[in-house]
C-alpha cells in the first residue's frame, strides 16, 4: 500500500512540530524517519496512524483519502518501544487479540484464528512459547510477539515507534534482521521512527532525515551518506572533524598547518572530514602539512580509532586507520605524525562540495 503525505503540518500551542511535509512512500517500502529528539518524527508517525490530527494537509493510503479516517479503520499495525503486551494474557492470546476483537461478521472462526496465530508465531520463531506470559520472555522475545501481534490483522501499513529502543545492541541487531525478513516475506509498507543512524541506514529502503519539523533529505542510505544534501545531514550521519582557517591562493592556513584547497576562494572557511578520510604519514607533503599527535588509541574492531590533537586544532580529530597502517607506522600514544586528508567537504556554498584533490 503506497502512502502519500501532502502538506501535512502541526502546531502545538506555540511549538511548530511539523512544517508542511510532503512524502511519497511506495508500496512495500521500509522507510525510516530519522532525526534528533524533538524533530517531529513521532508527530508525523502519529498523524499517519490517525492518533493525531494534522492542522492541514492530506494523507492517502493508495487511492483512499484517510485524512479524516479513524485509526481503527486505517488497517495499520503498530509496534511501540515499550512492548505494551497484555501482561495477563499468554503469548498466543496476545497475538490473537486483534482477531478476537473483530466484529462478528469479519471475525475468522476459532480454528482459523488458531492457524493464523501459530503461523505468525512460527514466523517469529516463538511457536514453543505460545503458552507463556510476557513476563516469562526476554525483551527481544517480547518485541517479536509485538511484531506478530501487529501483523495478525494483515495490516497494509506497519508503523513502528523506536521499536528496538529499549533493547541491548545484540538483540536490536537480531530484531532488525527479523523486521527485514518479515518485510520481504509479507510485503507490507512500513514507517519506523528512530534516532539511531545505524538502525536507519541498515533497515531502511529510504531514510527521511528530519530536524526542527522539516525534512532535510529523503534518500537511500547510500546516497544519504555519500551525497548529503546539507551540513545537518552530514553531521547527523556520522562523526565529523573540523578544519577552519584562512584561504589564500587555494591554500588554507591554520596556525602552523597548511593544506591545498583547490577551487576554494580567498577568505575564512570551514571544511569537514570524516575519520576514515584521514590518512596518517611520517612526513608531510607539498599539498598537506597537518602535524598531529596521537593522544588516544582504541584498537577494537575492524579498524583502529585514534584521537589526534594539535595546537592548530580547536577540538581533537577522530581518525580511523587500518590495523596494517597502525602496525606499519608503529603508532603509540604521543607519536607525532602528519594527517593527509583524502577528501574535504564544504557546506558554505549553495551546493555541498567535496574536494578530492590528490594530496
Ligand atoms: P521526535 O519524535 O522527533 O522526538 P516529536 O514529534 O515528539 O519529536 O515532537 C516534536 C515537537 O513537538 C517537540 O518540540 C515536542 O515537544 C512537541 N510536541 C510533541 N507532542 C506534543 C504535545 N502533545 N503537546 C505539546 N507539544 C508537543
Amino acid at each position: 500500500m503506497s502512502i502519500r503525505i501532502a502538506q501535512i503540518d502541526k502546531t502545538y500551542g506555540r511549538t511548530r512540530a511539523l512544517e508542511p511535509i510532503d512524502l511519497d512512500i511506495h508500496d512495500g517500502e521500509l522507510i525510516g524517519l530519522l532525526g534528533p529528539s524533538g524533530s517531529g518524527k513521532t508527530t508525523l508517525l502519529r498523524i499517519v496512524a490517525g492518533l493525531e490530527q494534522a492542522d492541514g494537509g492530506t494523507i492517502h493510503f493508495g487511492e483512499r483519502d484517510v485524512t479524516h479516517v479513524h485509526v481503527r479503520e486505517r488497517r495499520i499495525g503498530f509496534v511501540f518501544q515499550h512492548y505494551a503486551l497484555f501482561r495477563h494474557m499468554s503469548v498466543f492470546d496476545n497475538v490473537a487479540f486483534g482477531l478476537h476483537a473483530l466484529p462478528r461478521a469479519q471475525r475468522p472462526s476459532s480454528g482459523e484464528i488458531r492457524t493464523r496465530v501459530m503461523q505468525l508465531l512460527e514466523m517469529v520463531k516463538l511457536s514453543d512459547f505460545a503458552a507463556r506470559y510476557p513476563a516469562q520472555l526476554s525483551g527481544g522475545q517480547q518485541q517479536r510477539v509485538a511484531l506478530a501481534r501487529a501483523l495478525a490483522l494483515k495490516p497494509d501499513v506497519l508503523l513502528l515507534d523506536e521499536p528496538f529502543g529499549a533493547l541491548d545492541a545484540k538483540v536490536r541487531q537480531e530484531l532488525r534482521r527479523w523486521l527485514r525478513h518479515l518485510h520481504e516475506e509479507l510485503h507490507f509498507t512500513s514507517l519506523f521512527v528512530t534516532h539511531d543512524q545505524e538502525e536507519a541506514l541498515e533497515l531502511s529502503d529510504r531514510v527521511v532525515v528530519m530536524s526542527n519539523g522539516r525534512v532535510e533529505q529523503i534518500a537511500t542510505p547510500d546516497v544519504l551518506y555519500r551525497q548529503p544534501a546539507n551540513r545537518f545531514v552530514f553531521e547527523f550521519l556520522g562523526e565529523v572533524n573540523r578544519l577552519e582557517g584562512d584561504v589564500e591562493d587555494e591554500l588554507l592556513t591554520c596556525g602552523n598547518a597548511r593544506v591545498a584547497v583547490p577551487e576554494v576562494g580567498d577568505g575564512r572557511h570551514e571544511l569537514l572530514l570524516r575519520p576514515h578520510e584521514i590518512r596518517l604519514a611520517e612526513h608531510a607533503n607539498d599539498r598537506a602539512h597537518l602535524p598531529v599527535t596521537v593522544t588516544a588509541i582504541v584498537p577494537v574492531g575492524a579498524e583502529v580509532r585514534l584521537e589526534l590533537e594539535a595546537d592548530w586544532l580547536g577540538e581533537p580529530w577522530q581518525a580511523a586507520v587500518s590495523h596494517a597502517d597502525f602496525d606499519r607506522l608503529a603508532i603509540t600514544r604521543g607519536k607525532r605524525l602528519f594527517a593527509i586528508p583524502s577528501q574535504l567537504h564544504r557546506f558554505d556554498t549553495a551546493r555541498p562540495q567535496t574536494l578530492a584533490p590528490s594530496f
